[in-house]
């Protein structure tokens, strides 16, 4: 199937599910992951309309960046972050999804250029503690909030989670709805955003409330990574 095909089967499939769950139409929005693609690969999808588009690896979405400076990109930042990489990404992107720790973000804070409008951000929680190393515990994050919310030139608007594989749909759904559970009763007006759901469990994230789905094979076919 070819990649603008692709697209239009999860649009669709994006709408069906928020109706399904009794989410608003178009409260989902579709993040395309194109790490590891081609700037060809984007612009395919661009012209049919898509406008989020995520990147794991600063250099790699630098070069794609400068050749499609044309296109009107909304680029969004998901991958792992080492503090000599912060004042990049503060210039190049508009969303930060992977932010872990307080030293982080007070660099992107630091270095989000003036003209810029302020960089959002999404503190990176890890909710299956076996699967993956990064993110806080979900039990850290209010306190985390708490110092992130104050700093100037950047917005905290909500988490990205990436639970470890489940095969069923309800078992998908758990994590989520922890999540959103706990984040829930932080009860804090700015909080608007909850990134989480890839290829194999978005149906599910849609279900629990998700608000960005983050999507890159089933989009662009599978990766060598
Ligand atoms: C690669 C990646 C995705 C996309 O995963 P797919 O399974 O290819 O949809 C989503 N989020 C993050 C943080 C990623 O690194």
């Amino acid at each position: 199937m070819k990649i603008a095909d692709r697209y239009q089967q999860i649009y669709k499939q994006i709408r069906e599910v928020e109706k399904q769950y009794d989410r608003d139409s178009g409260s989902v929005c579709l993040l395309a992951v194109s790490k590891k693609k081609t700037a060809m690969d984007i612009a395919e999808i661009y012209r049919r309309g898509q406008r989020h588009f995520a990147e794991s690896y600063l250099q790699e979405s630098l070069a794609k960046q400068s050749e499609l400076a044309a296109f009107n990109i909304i680029w969004h930042f998901i991958g792992p972050i080492q503090s000599n990489k912060t004042a990049l990404i503060a210039r190049h992107f508009s969303w930060v999804h992977s932010v872990d720790r307080l030293k982080i973000a007070q660099r992107l804070s630091q270095q989000r250029p003036d003209e810029l409008p302020d960089l959002n951000i999404c503190i990176q929680v890890n909710i299956s503690s076996e699967n993956s190393k990064s993110g806080i515990e979900l039990e850290a994050l209010p306190a985390l909030v708490e110092k992130i919310e104050v700093l100037p030139r950047i917005k905290l608007r909500g988490l990205m989670a990436i639970p470890k594989p489940e095969q069923s749909f309800e078992h998908q759904r758990e994590p989520f709805k922890l999540i959103h559970t706990a984040v829930t009763a932080l009860n804090n007006p700015d909080i608007d955003t909850f990134s989480y759901g890839m290829s194999a469990d978005f149906k599910a994230a849609i279900a629990e409330g998700a608000t960005i789905v983050r999507i890159g094979t089933a989009l662009f076919g599978a990766r060598s990574d």
